[in-house]
């Protein structure tokens, strides 16, 4: 059967996240076990309250079920699992005034950095030309980062031999005091010299100095999909910086497209326009475009009108299954002349007489 933590801390089922603090704050000092008169399985209790209903996730789980699901971290279901908190390291020096709980209890029910280290995500931008951003392409960028180092490919040795790390004893994590509300408190952290593996090479890495990550250029080939709008973000997975004895970040690519005097996107087509002259407005003509991938033939039909689409299917934008390509959109311009001949002028009196 779980504990009640209400009862516990004694407080209602409906108290306040204030009055679970300061009812946590007055038990936790009374039962503090380097004090006189104090008593660590209450002290334990108090605070494994505390950290249940001070968390709205789990105070939620616990009065709906009962209990709190573990959740990996922090002893959340396994109650009194004090990993990474030493009661031994505390002293007498009480300071509740000015240190936040949420601090300290980060480090305690962390679960004693067992969280996966994860490296910085690194963005960069890139411009694109117009025929670029439609087709796709690759590029190759320079990033300067902290990279896993490609000597020892982040294993910090020479050959692969490693021993047991001298200074945690093969743990990964060291025991820190840090100052805090109880007053000193041993918590864990991740041991500097082998961050975190507990193993160290035999014989270092002469590149990253056994680190296994060191800041470099790197080269990213990035693989830009057809059919990108500007604006866009590429993310591409753990190509971020490096930590050692962790995972890599991500790195994000903004997309910039530059104009184009010709042409714009319109979803997957693309838009043009095509100026033609009067006489071939009214009586049809061929007229040649260069398109982005080729010069095609048009058919301008007769009677066309002024801002009339025509549309060449298969030209547009490609679809991302490589399959198909949206339409090109060619939006008719009629051109009228800026000035008419005598016999030119006779001509149109005609067209008038027969009523065009
Ligand atoms: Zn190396
Ligand atoms: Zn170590």
């Amino acid at each position: 059967m779980a504990k009640d933590y209400y009862n516990v801390l004694g407080i209602e089922r409906s108290a306040s996240k204030d009055d679970i603090k300061k009812a946590f704050r007055k038990l936790a000092h009374k039962h503090h076990p380097d004090k006189k008169g104090g008593d660590e399985a209450k002290f334990k209790e108090v605070s494994e309250a505390y950290s249940i209903l001070s968390d709205d996730k789990k105070r939620a789980q616990y009065d709906s079920y009962g209990r709190v699901f573990s959740d990996g971290q922090g002893f959340g279901g396994q109650q009194g699992d004090f990993s990474g908190f030493d009661f031994s390291g505390f002293n007498q020096g009480f300071n509740f005034e000015d240190i936040d709980l949420g601090d300290i209890f980060g480090d305690f029910f962390s679960g004693g950095g067992q969280r996966v280290k994860r490296g910085r995500d690194v963005s960069i931008d890139i411009e694109l030309s117009f025929e670029e951003s439609v087709f796709g392409t690759e590029r190759k960028v320079l990033v300067h980062k902290t990279s896993v180092c490609d000597v020892c490919r982040g294993s910090g040795g020479e050959g692969g031999e490693t021993s047991i790390c001298e200074k945690c004893n093969g743990k990964g994590k060291v025991n820190e005091v840090r100052k805090s509300f109880l007053g000193s408190v041993a918590v864990m952290r991740e041991c500097e010299i082998c961050h975190g593996r507990g193993k160290v090479p035999k014989k270092k890495c002469s590149t990253c100095h056994g680190v296994g990550v060191a800041e470099r250029r790197s080269e990213i080939n990035i693989k830009i999909p057809v059919g990108i709008e500007d604006g866009e973000m590429i993310r591409m997975s753990q190509e971020g910086e490096a930590v050692p004895g962790g995972i890599s970040g991500d790195l994000y690519v903004k997309i910039h497209v530059k104009k184009h005097s010709a042409f714009t996107k319109q979803g997957h087509d693309l838009v043009t326009t095509l100026n033609v002259r009067l006489t071939d407005a009214l009586l049809g003509n061929k007229y040649t475009i260069h398109t982005l991938d080729g010069d095609i033939i048009v058919k301008v039909p007769e009677t066309v009108t002024f801002g009339e689409i025509l549309r060449v299917k298969e030209r547009g934008v490609p679809y991302p299954d490589g399959k198909s390509r949206g339409n090109l959109l060619i939006k008719i311009v009629i051109e009228l002349p800026k000035k008419l001949s005598r016999k030119a002028k006779d001509a149109i009196e005609k067209l008038r007489e027969e009523g065009v």
